[in-house]
């Protein structure tokens, strides 16, 4: 603050912790409305992110920098013990995803009304739409781009339907209440010779656009511990951090914006305890960390008698909103990618397959019990405290999934594909790496950790803007919905510095 009182704009700068998909598009949200930022990124900037090369419609080279640890025996299971993924470097999982990029459908965000007011979202699609398409704007989506059934079709940048071959299943899927068409995707750029293990990896895209300056800077190696706010309702947070070199640091901040995944942002509020948060920072009401969810994710491998196309991947949506229970929607995804191609090519068959694969992603109705804990005293890798993490799905929902099974089989055989079941299984809870709900959003405090804005109740400077804080979990992919909330959470966080300043 200046002498004469005005704000400077040191006094309004923002600290966004982490530099994934959410963390981006903060940082690029805030920094477009003129507020000064600091970005927090636990990762180093020297890590290993690997190499992809695309020319239009091919991604030609892509060279993993580092491997996610994947369990062997990853079949159907209601174990309690999920693991963790994640990577702590620039970009975040965006280093690994897939980059399938589906809007939510405005059913979506009122498909758990009827289950109570625990599961009603504070916000609905209309709130995101001018988010939903700046995102896609920065994401270059290719897709269909037209609205089908279940699904919005969004800002594509390249339009792409599915091959001929897919007409007569388009139709029985139809029939039956369900859209079929090409999956939205990600990719960045049309040709691009890029630093990164995907087409899009949100640091690369995103906050390394931005030109480095007093308004604008990214400190690498620097893993947030504890947030402390300071003072009274003018609050300013302090943020301590451990550099590059182990050492521990302090930074004050107008307002703290937490991307540090929906796990390590729950974590990160836990661990920020003092006399005031003694539960941890958001924690009155012992919400944050539960309600935990992630997608149910069903592999089912077919055999047809007649090819289908295999590019683009199709995206076969949801049975009807009110046919199946409240939350319990399953999409499927068509394995698909640049080495499947190239396989069909040298079979002399380009681009078609009669051995294909799918990918369910299912809907659990989110439950306090499926939790993190923070497993105090223990360190993990990254010097972060150890947390459990307990996620089990139920029958009803794995019941669900067989049920979206047998509905992808009944409208192939009703094409005339003829499909033979080789394979199915429906991996550990976890491993849709999907996570979602632990700082989840809620108009009350006794249901939710932030408001619809992202911020935490009762302490409107800190947002936490990652797939946490969704209330329920729809079937869809959550990174670009992920993303629109962090935008529109941050467009409304200048807006309160702004005024806050005059
Ligand atoms: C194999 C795979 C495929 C996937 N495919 C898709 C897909 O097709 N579509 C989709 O929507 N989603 C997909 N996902 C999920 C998607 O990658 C995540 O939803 C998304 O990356 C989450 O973004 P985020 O910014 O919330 O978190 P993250 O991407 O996890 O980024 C968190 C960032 O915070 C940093 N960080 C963490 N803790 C701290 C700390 N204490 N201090 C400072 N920095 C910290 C990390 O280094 C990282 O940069 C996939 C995931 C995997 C693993």
């Amino acid at each position: 603050m200046e002498g004469n009182g005005t704000m400077t704009e040191d006094d309004r700068r923002v600290v966004v912790v982490g530099t994934g998909p959410a963390g981006a598009a903060a940082a690029l949200t805030l920094w477009r409305a003129g507020i000064a930022v600091t970005v927090l990124e636990a990762g180093s900037d020297r890590a290993r992110r690997g190499f992809t090369v695309r020319a239009p419609g091919l991604t030609l080279l892509r060279l993993r920098g580092s491997d996610l640890d994947y369990p062997h025996d990853s079949r159907q299971t209601t174990d309690s013990a999920p693991r963790w993924v994640f990577d702590l470097s620039p970009g975040g999982l965006s280093n690994h995803w897939s980059c399938a990029v589906p809007r939510f459908h405005p059913r979506d965000f009122t498909d758990g009304d009827a289950l109570g007011e625990e599961y009603r979202w504070p916000l609905g699609y209309d709130d995101l739409r001018e988010d939903y398409a700046e995102m896609e704007r920065l994401l270059h989506v290719s897709g269909c781009g037209r609205d089908v059934i279940g699904l919005p079709g969004g800002e594509v940048k390249h339009r792409i339907d599915l091959p001929k071959s897919w007409r007569p299943v388009i139709d029985r899927a139809a029939a039956l209440g369900h859209g079929l068409t090409s999956l939205p995707k990600a990719y960045g750029e049309d040709w691009t010779m890029t630093r990164a293990a995907t087409p899009f990896n949100s640091y690369v895209r995103m906050i390394k656009t931005i030109p480095r300056s007093p308004r604008f800077d990214v400190i690498f190696g620097a893993r947030v511990t504890k947030l402390e706010v300071c003072g009274g309702d003018a609050a300013k947070i302090r943020v301590h951090y451990t550099n590059e070199a182990g050492q521990e640091r302090s930074m004050p901040a107008a307002a703290v914006v937490v991307a540090a995944g929906a796990l390590a942002s729950a974590r990160l509020l836990l661990e920020s305890q003092d006399r005031r948060f003694p539960e941890g920072l958001g924690n009155d009401n012992g919400l944050v960390g539960k309600y935990l969810h992630d997608h149910p994710l069903g592999k089912l491998a077919i055999e047809l008698r007649r090819p289908l196309g295999i590019h683009p991947a199709a995206y076969l949506t949801r049975a009807p909103y009110g046919e199946v229970p409240p939350l319990s929607g399953v999409a499927g995804i068509l394995w698909s990618g640049t080495g499947a191609r190239l396989r069909s090519w040298l079979r002399l068959a380009p681009d078609q397959a009669t051995e294909m694969g799918f990918s369910l992603f299912g809907t659990m109705v989110p439950d306090p019990t499926n939790r993190i804990e923070l497993r105090k005293g223990e360190r993990d890798k990254s010097g972060g405290t150890r947390i459990s993490v307990k996620l089990r799905f139920d029958d009803a929902c794995l019941r669900e999934m067989d049920r979206a099974r047998d509905r992808l089989m009944e409208i192939l055989q009703s094409a005339g594909m003829a499909p033979v079941l080789k394979e199915w299984f429906v991996e550990k809870p976890g491993w849709a790496v999907h996570f979602g709900g632990t700082t989840r959003m809620h108009t009350s405090p006794r249901y939710g950790v932030v408001d619809a804005f992202c911020a935490v109740h009762g302490v409107p400077n800190v947002r936490v803007v990652d797939s946490g804080v969704f209330t329920t979990g729809p079937e869809k992919n959550p990174t670009l919905t992920a993303m629109a909330i962090s935008a529109r959470a941050c467009r409304h966080l200048a807006a309160c510095l702004r005024t806050a300043g005059r």
